[in-house]
């Protein structure tokens, strides 16, 4: 329990407050418990279950005929930067499509490497734009990958995968993607939509434990990265050549926060995959949009833009609103939000993925309604 002091707190069947927020995620009680084991890393349980997980996860994309999934220990971005130091040769030059921070976040990966690269970008409530990554790769033929955030958490703005994945196959170049806050939410199906690499977390919406991500990797293109990673520890080829050989990671693999994923790829697959997935948070994004604009506030994004991930509010502009204060104000009723993260607009976020269904967006609506009778606002005003 992190908080005591209101008894009257909703509280998760852990004891603990709701995370409304792009993560770590509220996880069910389940795949808590399943972390209730100590496992040696060669225990054969343990490496069943570990090779059952890296098959669940290519068959998320139906890539069996043609990808295989390496996992890695850390938070996301390990497993991103894992993605550009392997797939991203020396004398190979990586186009970024930039809309948010994750994408800013790969081109300092590219610093970091000394990796050439060039950004394409659009402001952060603006799609990518497929007519100018046409033209950019027309004219420049030393372009090799380009790399695409599935969904800009910065903003929850959905970017248009299909139709960059049919330019950049059109020009014949490789596609990477960071699909770290959709994977598993919103649809990517490899025989229909043409990648070399897609990453994404155990946490997210796959709603695991955090602490590892994982590469579904097109096999012929894994196959030659060997020696590109500038990197051992998030060498994905080395890691994918070991675990063929003896089915175990080469370093202590976090044994714990793999029994969690395996009950939450259990209770995903349960829940009707993709489709059921999606659709409950779905169906959370619009109770809790409905519900805010109804109280005055505004999104960020045109309803054909947001991704059912997470929500931009702008920042209210009435005086009595102290963002501060509704922010403990709702992790005292028992729900963490998220500061915003945009340059554009002065903004807060609310999350709708995790363990939540529309029960609990309701409650979180009710407990904005209890913050605003206390600032003593009538209705919230937004800018224009
Ligand atoms: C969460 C996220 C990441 C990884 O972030 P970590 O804090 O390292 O887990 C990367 N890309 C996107 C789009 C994300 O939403």
């Amino acid at each position: 329990m992190t908080d005591t002091t209101n008894p009257d707190a909703a509280r998760s069947p852990s004891g603990d407050p709701y995370l409304l927020t792009p993560g770590p995620l509220t996880t069910s009680l389940s795949v808590k418990q399943a972390m209730l084991h100590d496992y040696g890393s060669r225990d054969a349980t343990f490496i069943d279950t570990n090779a059952r997980i890296l098959e669940r996860l290519v068959d998320i994309v139906n890539g069996r005929d043609t990808h295989v999934s390496v996992p890695l220990q850390g938070s996301g971005t390990f497993v991103v930067e894992a993605m550009i130091g392997n797939f991203v040769p020396v004398d190979g030059k990586l186009l970024i499509l930039i809309n948010g921070a994750y994408g800013q976040r790969i081109a300092k990966i590219c610093d970091y490497y000394k990796r050439e690269y060039l950004v394409q970008e659009t402001p952060e409530d603006v799609p990518v734009n497929i007519v100018e990554l046409d033209a950019t790769l027309d004219n420049d033929t030393s372009i090799t990958h380009v790399v695409v955030v599935h969904c800009e958490t910065t903003s929850g703005i959905l970017n248009p995968l299909r139709e960059v994945a049919e330019v950049v196959a059109r020009h014949r170049r490789s596609l990477l993607i960071d699909s770290m806050s959709a994977f598993g939410a919103l649809p990517l199906d490899a025989r229909e939509i043409e990648f070399d690499a897609v990453v994404a977390s155990s946490n997210k919406c796959l709603e695991g434990a955090p602490g590892m991500g994982f590469c579904i990797a097109r096999e012929s293109a894994l196959e030659k990265t060997e020696g590109n990673s500038p990197s051992l520890v998030l060498d994905l080829y080395d890691q994918w050549r070991a675990m063929q050989k003896n089915r175990q990671w080469r370093f202590t693999p976090p044994t714990h926060v793999l029994l969690a994923f395996d009950q939450a790829l259990t209770e995903y697959e349960a829940e009707g995959g993709v489709v059921g997935r999606g659709g409950r948070y779905r169906a959370n994004c619009d109770l809790l949009v409905s519900g805010m604009r109804e109280m005055g506030f505004k999104t960020l994004l045109p309803d054909a833009l947001q991704a059912p991930i997470i929500i931009t509010f702008h920042m209210p502009t009435n005086p009595e609103f102290d963002f501060d204060a509704f922010y403990d104000g709702l992790k005292n009723q028992g729900y963490v939000i998220y500061p915003g993260k945009l340059t554009v607009a002065d903004s807060f976020r609310m999350g709708c993925i995790g363990r939540l269904d529309q029960q609990h967006m309701q409650a979180a609506l009710e407990a904005v309604k209890r913050m605003l009778k206390q600032f003593g606002i009538d209705r919230i005003t937004s800018p224009d």
